[in-house]
């Protein structure tokens, strides 16, 4: 246990004796009173924010993120990485377009006024131009355990939607909005050398960090707007034309909001969690589509993962204009994707609406780094999102099942990886905005997706469970590294199967995840010949025994290590007698050999029979077929037959 950690248990039992059940540290907590004009798509806002020391450094500056500037023109780090465009949409190049968040005053209640102490800092590329966080030097140091409520006068201007936050048209979706305090690690906390605010700037690959607290948010606007926000909605009050919405969010990283006159509203309920939908009026036949496949979201993590701790779950379905905001994120509130008419057998609203919750895990309550290490979020997700899809939509139709065309979801993600030209070019354990050159998605998505899926086969369900299990309660809102999970997995496989067996594993994953080499096992070659009996001057020669009809023969089956992953490989190998043999290979040289003498002649050597390791990029050459006395033509029938089966069964998986 680090020092941190210690510090952090010890705010987690005050707060537990003092605030009634507190999950989280919540030491960063925000009383907000804003008010939006849907004209301007200007948000003016207030708050208050309470902030607790929890390490155990002394600080002299606080530092801030200013999301929204990444908005405000062409100069800014974001635009430049994304030139302007996110997922396909372009920003906007009217003045309207643009979108910008302007501290108007900042000070420490009861101490030092800071508004004239701001400074634009670029830690990540050194961007003079970029505004999207700010360091506030302090004259009066912050000790271990201080508390400093700061208050702040801001006003964000909301941009055109064409990345995730801001307005099309009457449709407002509001997130990363605010003034946000950084994170402080300590040494140590992640593994890092040395202290410091954890504070990046905003960036085109990469989503946030932050830490926990109690989220009170008052928001006012014309009383025609429907409201949905992170939280419990505690009351509503009418003054005019205008109305007065109050949130509370417990043991949350981050708040955001939506509001829109147009949307139609669908409840429903899951245990004790209220099921939220705001949905288009023009999509309403789809409803079910989302609150169905949202409940199977939320059984699922529940059973396999641990138990959902918040009492709602909002879902906002964008308009088609604001699609920008669709497939987003945010404590207890997330933003699907449809389109009219969608139909059923495009399971993108499943999909999307079952990655987006499981956000709330990885995101929200384990509250990974997602600036550094983005696979623990992204990729952590999209390997139960394989799970789910699979479990409620079977697994080879889960993504698409139209005319014949069969899609599954694992299916997609292995996919991704194993035919991504960037495959080799970048690791998943990268700095979202370092990959410049490609491999984004690939390595935080795609490739933890197969190889948490390779882990789940390696170790099977029961321990596999164990595993994500003891991840979520050993760690939930305490930001867990890459160290933290493999020292996890470690952990419980040596206890359910031994050293040896956590050593393997252990290698599989540092492997997946720091490196980037490939898996690539091959069936190189496989004989068999007829051997002779002995003649000639046979004294002091063993002759084997066997009956004088039955000839021996010596097989031979040579397996290749083509990639430069390294992997334990199982061969099985078929005899044309019925009779199968199950080896083991440790898989580090480049290559070795089974020798076999027996009555029977092997007809298939396969490696990996039971299909665990989807990381093997080539599942075609996994198998060769031996039918030497064959007649010609038949022997390459049976041959092409059975490499046409590995060819589809690597297209279509599994078995
Ligand atoms: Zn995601």
């Amino acid at each position: 246990m680090t020092k941190y950690l210690f510090i952090v248990f010890l705010f987690v039992s005050i707060n537990l004796q003092a605030q009634n059940k507190a999950l989280s540290p919540r030491n960063a907590n925000y009383d907000m009173d804003v008010q939006l004009n849907p004209e301007t798509k200007i948000i003016d806002g207030k708050m208050k924010l309470k902030w607790i020391n929890i390490s155990p450094d002394t600080l002299t500056e606080l530092q801030f993120h200013l999301y929204l500037n990444g908005f405000k023109n062409s100069e800014s780090t974001f635009m430049k990485e994304s030139g302007g465009s996110f997922r396909g949409d372009r920003a906007g190049e009217d003045k309207l377009s643009w979108g910008y968040i302007n501290i108007k005053s900042m000070k420490i209640q009861g101490g030092e006024n800071l508004t004239d102490k701001i400074q634009f800092i670029s830690p990540d590329d050194g961007n003079k131009n970029d505004q999207t966080a700010i360091s506030v030097p302090l004259k009066d140091s912050i000790l271990p355990g201080d508390t400093i409520n700061i208050l702040i006068n801001f006003e964000s201007k909301l941009p055109k939607i064409f990345a995730r936050t801001g307005f099309a048209g009457n449709y407002f979706l509001v997130g990363q909005w605010f003034p946000k305090i950084a994170v402080y690690e300590p040494v140590g906390m992640r593994g890092q050398k040395t202290g410091g605010w954890n504070c990046h700037q905003f960036h085109a690959h990469s989503e946030f960090y932050a830490d926990f607290g109690v989220y009170n948010v008052k928001i006012t606007l014309p009383k025609d707007y429907v409201v949905g926000a992170t939280g419990k909605q505690l009351s509503e009050t009418v003054k005019g034309n205008l109305k007065t919405v109050k949130y509370r969010a417990k043991d949350v990283i981050d708040f955001a909001w939506t509001a829109s006159p147009r949307f139609k509203v669908v409840v429903d309920k899951w245990k004790e969690v209220q099921i939220k939908l705001l949905i288009q009026p023009e999509h309403a036949d789809l409803a079910e589509r989302h609150i169905i496949s949202a409940k199977a979201a939320l059984e699922y993590f529940d059973k396999h993962l641990g138990p959902y701790p918040y009492n709602t779950l909002t879902i906002v379905d964008p308009p088609i204009t604001g699609a920008g905001s669709g497939g987003m994120e945010y404590p207890t509130f997330i933003t699907a994707g449809s389109f009219a008419k969608m139909p059923a057998g495009i399971r993108l609203i499943e999909m999307v609406t079952i990655h987006e919750f499981g956000h709330q895990y990885f995101m929200g309550i384990l509250a990974s780094n997602e600036f550094e290490e983005a696979w623990m979020d992204e990729g952590m997700n999209s390997y139960f999102e394989t799970r789910i899809m699979n479990k409620y939509y079977g697994k080879k139709t889960s993504f698409f099942n139209i005319a014949g065309i069969r899609i599954g979801d694992l299916e997609m993600q292995r996919n991704g990886y194993v035919y991504n030209k960037n495959r080799k070019i970048a690791e998943s354990y990268r700095y979202a905005w370092h990959y410049q050159q490609g491999g984004y998605s690939t390595m935080s998505y795609n490739k933890p997706a197969t190889f948490l899926n390779t882990l789940h086969r390696l170790v099977g369900n029961d321990l596999n469970d164990s595993i994500w299990k003891t991840y979520y309660k050993t760690w939930q809102f305490k930001h867990p590294s890459t160290r933290d999970f493999i020292a996890t997995v470690n952990e419980v496989v040596t206890e359910h199967k031994g050293v040896d067996f956590a050593a393997d594993i252990n290698d599989f994953l540092v492997q997946a995840i720091y490196g980037s080499d490939v898996c690539d096992y091959k069936v190189s070659y496989v004989s068999s010949r007829w051997i002779h009996d002995p003649q000639g001057i046979l004294d002091g020669i063993q002759i084997e025994e066997h009956s004088d009809s039955a000839k021996i023969y010596e097989s031979r089956v040579v397996i290749k290590r083509e990639g430069e992953m390294i992997m334990p490989v199982e061969v099985l190998i078929h005899f044309n007698n019925g009779k199968e043999i199950t080896k083991y290979w440790d898989g580090k040289s480049r290559s070795t050999e089974f020798k076999f003498r027996s009555v029977a002649k092997v007809s298939w050597a396969k490696i990996d029979p039971e299909n665990k390791i989807l990381m093997d990029v080539n599942l075609a050459n996994n198998s060769y077929v031996l039918r030497p006395n064959d007649k010609p033509a038949w022997k390459y029938t049976v041959k092409f037959l059975f490499w046409l089966q590995n060819i589809i069964q690597s297209i279509v998986w599994f078995v």
